[in-house]
């Protein structure tokens, strides 16, 4: 293990401990985040969902497919060469009969930032994307919502920033066939301009 995998692994150990919120009395899992310590650009997200709660991996449920095949086949990228994480790492629901997600609330993404911090320190990569209204919120300090915010690039700890759009907003929006795919696409297409990466497939 390099030192960069250590330092990770100590933060992950300690997260997974963590009772600093709420969210750690109704989580199944602390869902931490993964991929590459080495990795060129890092995929912040808000929260995990049913599926990352009950696996312990973030990005694992159908939003999370959709963010795998635009990592994958749209940035010719292997998703485990990029990192990928959330501004809170348990699980926020509506209920305690966990029907739906809600966005973290402020005191929690208060409590559970420093985490999301240290591993932005720790992997320091070259780009950051911001997936949705709340991690861009959080990462850019904005109270401007994603629609305004998508495709302009905003810098955090010196490192540049795409906000975009979050898959599950794709999913409630088309899917597949979602109008904001091209919307998405043209940021990804920045992304990988500025990392002077190939464009491979749409
Ligand atoms: S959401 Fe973050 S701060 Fe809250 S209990 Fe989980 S790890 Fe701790």
């Amino acid at each position: 293990m390099t030192n960069i995998e250590d330092s990770l692994k100590e933060l992950e150990d300690e997260a997974r401990k963590c009772l600093r919120c709420r969210l750690s009395t109704t989580r199944t899992t602390v869902v931490f985040g993964e991929g590459s310590s080495a990795a060129d650009i890092m995929f912040i997200g808000e929260g995990p969902g049913k599926q990352e709660d009950l696996t312990g991996r973030p990005f694992v449920g159908r939003a999370g497919e959709l963010l795998t095949r635009i990592i994958e086949k749209g940035m010719g990228i292997p998703r485990e060469d990029v990192y990928i994480a959330n501004i809170v790492k348990c699980r926020p629901t509506v209920d305690l009969k966990f029907t739906r997600d809600r966005p973290p609330e402020a005191d929690e993404v208060k409590a559970c930032t420093p985490f999301l911090l240290r591993q932005i320190e720790i992997v320091c990569p070259r780009v950051i994307v911001t997936l949705g209204s709340p991690s861009t919120k959080f990462i850019l300090q904005t109270s401007t919502g994603i629609t305004r915010m998508r495709g302009r690039w905003g810098r955090f700890m010196g490192i540049p920033v795409m906000p975009t759009y979050h898959p599950s907003y794709l999913l409630r929006n088309g899917g597949e066939k979602s109008p904001l795919r091209k919307d998405v696409w043209e940021d990804i297409k920045k992304v990988l301009d500025r990392l002077e990466m190939p464009i491979s497939a749409k």
